[in-house]
């Protein structure tokens, strides 16, 4: 079955999302610099500049919220604003509660340690962060046995960035040691248009007005999609000898990379179309659709599902997964007689289904 997802041969959804050429040529820089999620910026602003005044580090920050809206660029920013040093790693390479004092012990006064898909964080490295997010202290095990002892080492002050596009795997004690939680959203089309011309100019990519909006409104609220097919489009431009992106090559461009009017991609019509034909609409587990679409579950969980959700067009239930009447209407397909369609029906569901009894 192809994994095909813009064109990119097979690599699953998360190797593509994670890819290097995705990325924008230029970071922003600065909380100026950075567009759009102006809550999050005006919060972020007042604590950076309480913090600097106070000569104090920043109290730990939790980002969260789909791949590529921007967390790992804001960290960086973080940093920059506050003036201090900036050190990143991601959960599942602190192997080691020795590796995490490693890079404790290591930071100066008042830097920023980023720590990506920090819900991927092996429990007894967690167990070790909590008294260092706390009370900046390091408390070791050394040797082994009965020889075994307790150490406990001062650490400089520092501030814990954490990113994460799955809060919802994240225990408890961990979430609630974050001062300043941030979520961030998928990005509203006006914004996407500053994105995709920030970005052209990055690459020096002509644009004409009706080609950027024409982009932003197909690169799924994501700055870095938004990326990914603005290098698509200039190849396409490019061999096709358009002197500059107007709508109609945007257009013919997006078209072959089969990327539909709304945004969607390839995998996302598997996704939908999946649950429609083979599933009558659902409801369905997601672990029945992870393997009907030889995609891992948390792949479709943290990549497919969000977009789909936030555009309305596939809902969470007890149950499993349920498209609605605009699914079907965007697939072009009928509702089939009998589909579970009737949210007043399902008045009483949550909308959370977690790994429960939908999942055959
Ligand atoms: P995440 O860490 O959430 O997966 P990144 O911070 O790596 O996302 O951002 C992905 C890409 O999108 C980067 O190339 C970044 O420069 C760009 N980007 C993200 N947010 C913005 C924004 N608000 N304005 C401009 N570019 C952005």
């Amino acid at each position: 079955m192809s994994r095909e997802r813009l064109g990119q041969g097979a690599k699953t959804a998360r190797e593509i999302v994670a890819g290097d050429d995705a990325e924008l040529p230029v970071r922003p820089q600065s909380l100026d610099d950075f567009i759009g999620q102006s809550q999050v910026r005006e919060n972020l602003r007042i604590f950076i500049s309480a913090a600097r005044e106070r000569a104090e580090a920043l109290d730990h920050v939790l980002f969260y919220g789909p791949p590529g809206l921007g967390k790992t660029t804001l960290a960086q920013i973080v940093a920059r604003e506050l003036g201090a040093g900036f050190r990143a790693t991601s959960g599942p390479v602190i192997a080691r509660a020795g590796d995490l004092a490693a890079l404790l012990t290591n930071l100066e006064p008042r830097d920023v340690l980023f720590i990506d898909e920090i819900h991927r964080l092996n429990p007894a490295v967690e167990e070790v962060l909590y008294p260092a997010m706390e009370d900046f202290q390091l408390d070791l095990i050394i040797g082994e046995g009965p020889m075994a002892r307790s150490v406990r080492i001062d650490l400089p002050p520092f501030t814990l960035v954490g990113a994460t596009t799955r809060s919802d795997l994240m225990t408890t004690p961990l979430r609630e040691r974050f001062g300043i939680p941030l979520r961030l959203n998928f990005y509203p089309a006006d914004d996407m248009e500053r994105i995709v011309r920030r970005g052209a100019r990055a690459l020096s990519v002509p644009l004409a007005d009706d080609g950027a909006k024409e982009i932003a409104k197909r690169a799924r609220g994501t700055p870095r999609v938004a990326g990914r097919l603005l290098r698509r489009i200039r190849d396409f431009a490019a061999v096709a000898g358009a002197a500059s992106i107007d709508s109609r090559t945007a257009d013919a461009a997006l078209t072959r990379l089969e990327i539909d009017q709304r945004g969607l991609d390839g995998m996302d019509l598997r996704y939908l179309r999946t649950i429609a034909i083979d599933y009558a609409g659902g409801p369905v587990g997601v672990e029945t659709i992870a393997a009907a679409l030889s995609e891992p579950r948390d792949s479709i969980e943290e990549i497919i599902e969000p977009f789909l959700i936030q555009q309305a067009l596939v809902q969470r239930t007890p149950r499993g997964r349920l498209l609605t009447p605009q699914a079907f209407a965007h697939l072009g397909l009928k509702v089939p007689k009998g589909a579970q369609l009737d949210l007043l029906r399902r008045s009483g569901d949550a909308d959370d289904e977690g790994g429960g009894a939908g999942d055959v």
